[in-house]
């Protein structure tokens, strides 16, 4: 059993490309971390980075493919609950889990996100049933997770909340519109949860990330443009990027979210962490 983990941790570090196999800092030691959207993407890799410094994660997810398997890869730290965050009781349940599981919920990661259209829209043609299904899932998702972790962790009087906004979040013209409204709305409601909470010991940041060639963009990138390759794809997105060519990975992300789940960030709240080597600070786009 031990050489099946083995093999099997083995062959996520080098699917995903993380740099190390060996345990880091123990910064989340002890603690218990609820990651909705963590079967892919960046939800698993920051799972990935959870356990290594430390943590219990559990996986909510409505993805029952690649859920369950994710968790098996990530070793006996990890465990996966179905969840579909529009559902207000199934994000109860999952965080009921979590405290039933590990009599403790300290970081809840608010992360499942969808894109919307595949095909942005004009705004004078927008669906609103499309727009209201990504506010769903993406803002109000987002609030039930923090209002069901609120209720574990203000009595608890400690408690660090995690949000996936995005650079588009921050400037309009980076993705289809409802996404657009979508991801602004996260700070808000990071600031006005903050305000309160910072008074019960529990801090609340969201994290605003640049294209990272995750399933949900690389979906959406075949849209744009049909026939071309996974790596051409991948390298496309890549070239976006300004830090000196560096490009973005999911682990710069996760890495983020440590830090702001971790007591390293004990006086850090409201806060919005952009990771996107520098792109919204450009005057000019250079698509
Ligand atoms: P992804 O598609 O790899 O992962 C998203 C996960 O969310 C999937 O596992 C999916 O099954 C899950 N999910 C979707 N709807 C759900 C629901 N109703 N309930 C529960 N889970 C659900 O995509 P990703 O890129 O890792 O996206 C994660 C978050 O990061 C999203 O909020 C996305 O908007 C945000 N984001 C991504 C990028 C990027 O470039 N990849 C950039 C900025 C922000």
């Amino acid at each position: 059993l031990r050489d099946f983990k083995g093999n099997a941790a083995n062959f996520f570090l080098n699917r995903f490309g993380y740099a190390s196999s060996t345990s880091r800092g123990g910064r989340l030691e002890g603690k218990v971390a609820l990651i909705t959207g963590g079967a892919s993407g960046l939800g698993r890799a920051a799972a990935y980075e959870f356990i290594q410094e430390g943590a219990k994660v559990i996986i909510a997810d409505i993805n029952t493919q690649v859920g369950p398997q994710t968790a098996l890869d990530l070793g006996p730290q990890a465990n996966f609950v179905y969840c579909d965050v529009t559902s207000e009781a199934q994000v109860a349940e999952a965080v009921d889990f979590a405290v039933a599981h590990h009599g403790q919920l300290d970081i809840m990661y608010n992360n499942a996100g969808i894109p919307g259209p595949s095909i942005p829209p004009s705004i004078a043609d927008l669906n609103l049933d499309e727009f209201d299904r990504v506010m769903q899932i993406n803002v109000r998702g987002t609030i039930a997770g923090i209002k069901h972790a609120a209720r574990i962790m203000v009595p608890a009087k400690s408690g660090s909340i995690l949000c996936t906004a995005s650079i588009s979040g921050l400037m309009g013209g980076l993705g289809p519109h409802p996404y657009t409204v979508s991801k602004f709305a996260i700070p808000g409601i990071v600031k006005s949860a903050a305000s309160e909470l910072c008074r019960h010991g529990v801090r609340i940041n969201c994290i605003s990330p640049f294209v990272v060639p995750t399933p949900l963009v690389m979906d959406q990138m075949a849209v744009f443009y049909p026939g071309a390759g996974r790596e051409w794809i991948t390298e496309m997105v890549n070239g976006l990027g300004e830090l000196n060519g560096a490009k973005c990975e999911e682990v710069d992300v996760a890495r983020a979210a440590v830090f702001l789940a971790s007591n390293d960030a004990k006086y850090v709240t409201g806060h919005n962490l952009v990771v996107d080597g520098g792109f919204t600070c450009f005057k000019q786009l250079r698509f």
